[in-house]
């Protein structure tokens, strides 16, 4: 099992982590920004744009996150630190909305940087990828330095996006050993960009990803990359296996 992962993660990843090399995905122009999708009533919503009595602290669990909220929206509050989910999960549907600074300012992955890290170690990369280059592995939507996007479907700054994610985690045997790996399907702006995609291992900057166990529930972690990106209605319905 683990040689068919290698191979299956070789086959994925012919390209190395973060390569500047790697073709950019088509540009595909989505519908505007809409306002937000109300949640389904079985959803347990995260973020109504009030507070963030849902959110602690990434770095010092039981301490409050500390981004700021207003009108309707949460924004990184820089050097805060990266926040997450006082509750845990495995399988989910997730929906979140956000948002690129405007003005834009920098460049590549140093523009509208944030990420959504499913179980808190998987992230679906948060920029502004609007005529914005960078490696393609590290755009807007893409599982970070594993696999691009199969579009870049970014809206401009300043316009609210959407992320629409159906994760399956990853199951480790008695042994440590990675039974399934976790799978993710993303519409970005209501486009496909993952279609069931296999997620090779813990997210990390210009290696390559590989597991290392962990619960069956984690904490949704959201980053601070030191840019005020926002977000705002997020929830989640889990799925059971
Ligand atoms: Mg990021």
């Amino acid at each position: 099992m683990i040689l068919a992962l290698a191979v299956l993660a070789l086959m994925q990843n012919q390209w190395p982590p973060n390569s500047p090399d790697r073709p950019k995905p088509p540009v595909v122009t989505p519908a505007p920004e809409q306002p937000p999708v109300p949640p389904p009533s079985d959803a347990i919503v995260l973020f109504d744009g009030n507070s963030l009595a849902d959110w602690q602290s990434a770095d010092s669990a039981g301490k409050p996150a500390k981004w700021l909220v207003k009108d309707g929206y949460m924004e990184v509050a820089a050097g805060t630190g990266n926040i997450m989910t006082s509750r845990e999960f495995g399988s989910v549907q997730l929906h979140i909305e956000w948002r690129a600074p405007l003005p834009a300012e920098g460049e590549g992955q140093d523009r509208g940087n944030s990420g959504v890290f499913l179980m808190s170690h998987y992230e679906i990369q948060v920029l502004d990828s609007y005529h914005n280059e960078t490696y393609a592995d590290g755009q807007a939507s893409a599982i970070y330095g594993q696999t691009p996007p199969l579009v870049n479907a970014s809206r401009p700054p300043g316009t609210w996006q959407t992320y629409d994610i159906v994760f399956h985690r990853p199951v480790f045997g008695p042994d440590s050993s990675v039974v399934q790996p976790a799978r993710v399907t993303v519409f970005h702006n209501g486009i496909l960009v993952h279609d069931n995609d296999v997620i090779t291992g813990w997210t990390v900057h210009h290696a390559v990803a590989r597991y290392r166990p962990h619960a069956d529930r984690l904490p949704l972690l959201l980053q601070d990359h030191a840019h005020p990106v926002r977000y705002r209605n997020i929830w989640v319905r889990e799925l059971t296996p």
